[in-house]
């Protein structure tokens, strides 16, 4: 017997290391229409999502007469080899699980085009494959559910059976007629760990949230993170796993398939202190390849000093009162406000206050004037003065 067209892209899937890999139609996706619009007219978006609906929900509108989606998966670890020693006075910061190792982007994509050539190769260039990850038109996890994937939880990521929702998601769009696979039906039933693990109660309890209430939204914003977040985020400097470590599709899993996506300790659990100081080429050299660092070093180094206020870290005093007198981004000047009068709203005394009292005079960015009034107000009312 000849292989089928899929039996044969799925052959190839497993020698280039995709890991999981299945076939849907390009129909529209009319289900999520309404909770796309309800989720727009609610303000629950991000904004990094593509900003027409319609395009989302129709691929007619972006592709000509597709017929098909290819979705793949990439189990990505979740346990680290070596976990940094722990140095008395020396806090560490971590990134979120999905930020180790070499951007998954980047991963994915390469694999995605040798996938592509090969589908040229074997169908003929009559036929487009357009691949995409996370930056694509479509909503990685609804592509990958139609194909068989999983099924999307409550907590509104794809869970997969063998790798739970530890999985890095892409897809291509074809012309080309595949047999799409059988849906997975949801597997979530009565529990809801998700929804009550959640420290911003940012899942709405239908596999959709609020966006603008996730940490991992919030850790990637330039500007201030609103201060509700700020002790919600503990040591975590990007991203947020609490409602993938909750679920129990999960336990027990972790995978090491992929050599690259191992995590360097010292990058996915760095030192606070020394990454407040470092330069934009150390950073990009450091940090770089990391997918946490997509939106450059300010709100990481932000996040970092949220950190430090979370760790109570009081060694870090002296750097957070230079950063407020030196560093030129308001941003990093007003966190570092927030932060000491955090540290130190059972320790104020006459010196730091007027220290911030003088920061405050000469500050001209109206957020960061608040954010020191904010902190001289706790330290005057919390502090032994
Ligand atoms: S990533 Fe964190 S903040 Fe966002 S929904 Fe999950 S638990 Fe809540
Ligand atoms: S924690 Fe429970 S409710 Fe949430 S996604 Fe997992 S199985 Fe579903």
């Amino acid at each position: 017997m000849c292989p089928t067209p899929e039996q044969k892209i799925i052959a190839k899937a497993k020698t280039i290391g995709i890991d999981k890999i299945g076939f849907g139609t390009a129909a529209p996706f009319e289900e999520l229409l309404e909770g796309l619009y309800e989720q727009k007219k609610n303000n629950h978006t991000s904004g990094f999502e593509h900003p027409i609906i319609e395009e989302r929900i129709y691929p007619q509108l972006v592709y000509d007469h597709p017929k098909s989606f290819i979705s793949v998966a990439l189990a990505y670890p979740t346990q680290m080899k070596e976990i940094p020693l722990r140095e008395k006075g020396k806090r560490r910061g971590s990134f979120a699980r999905v930020s180790w190792g070499v951007d998954y982007h980047v991963l994915l994509r390469e694999k995605l085009d040798v996938l592509v050539a090969f589908l040229k190769e074997e169908f003929g260039t009559d036929y487009y494959f357009e691949p995409m990850v996370d930056t694509g038109v479509f909503i990685d996890t609804a592509v990958a559910q139609r194909c068989g994937l999983g099924f999307i939880g409550k907590n509104g990521l794809l869970i997969t059976k063998e790798f739970g929702s530890y999985v890095y998601l892409g897809e291509i769009i074809t012309d080309l007629k595949l047999e799409p696979n059988a849906i997975i039906e949801n597997g979530c039933g009565e529990c809801n760990r998700c929804i009550d693990s959640c420290p911003t109660g940012a899942l709405l309890g239908d596999g959709r949230m609020n966006a603008k209430r996730c940490l991992s939204y919030q850790t990637q914003v330039r500007d201030y993170i609103p201060e509700e977040f700020r002790k919600k985020m503990g040591h975590v400097i990007y991203g947020c796993d609490i409602c993938q470590m909750c679920c129990p599709y999960n336990r027990g899993i972790d995978f090491h398939l992929h050599e690259q996506m191992e995590p360097d300790p010292e990058e996915a659990m760095p030192l606070l202190q020394p990454l407040l100081k470092v330069s934009n080429r150390e950073f990009s050299q450091q940090y770089g390849h990391l997918s946490g660092s997509w939106r450059g070093k300010k709100p990481i180094q932000r996040n970092a000093i949220i950190a430090l206020a979370n760790s109570r870290d009081k060694s870090s005093v002296p750097l957070l009162l230079e950063l407020i007198e030196n560093d030129p981004r308001p941003v990093i000047r007003g966190t570092c406000a927030w932060a000491v009068s955090q540290i130190m709203q059972k320790d104020a005394n006459e010196q730091l206050l007027t220290y911030l009292e003088a920061a405050y005079c000469k500050e001209v960015d109206k957020q960061t004037r608040n954010e020191f009034q904010k902190a001289i107000n706790l330290l005057k009312k919390e502090g032994p003065l």
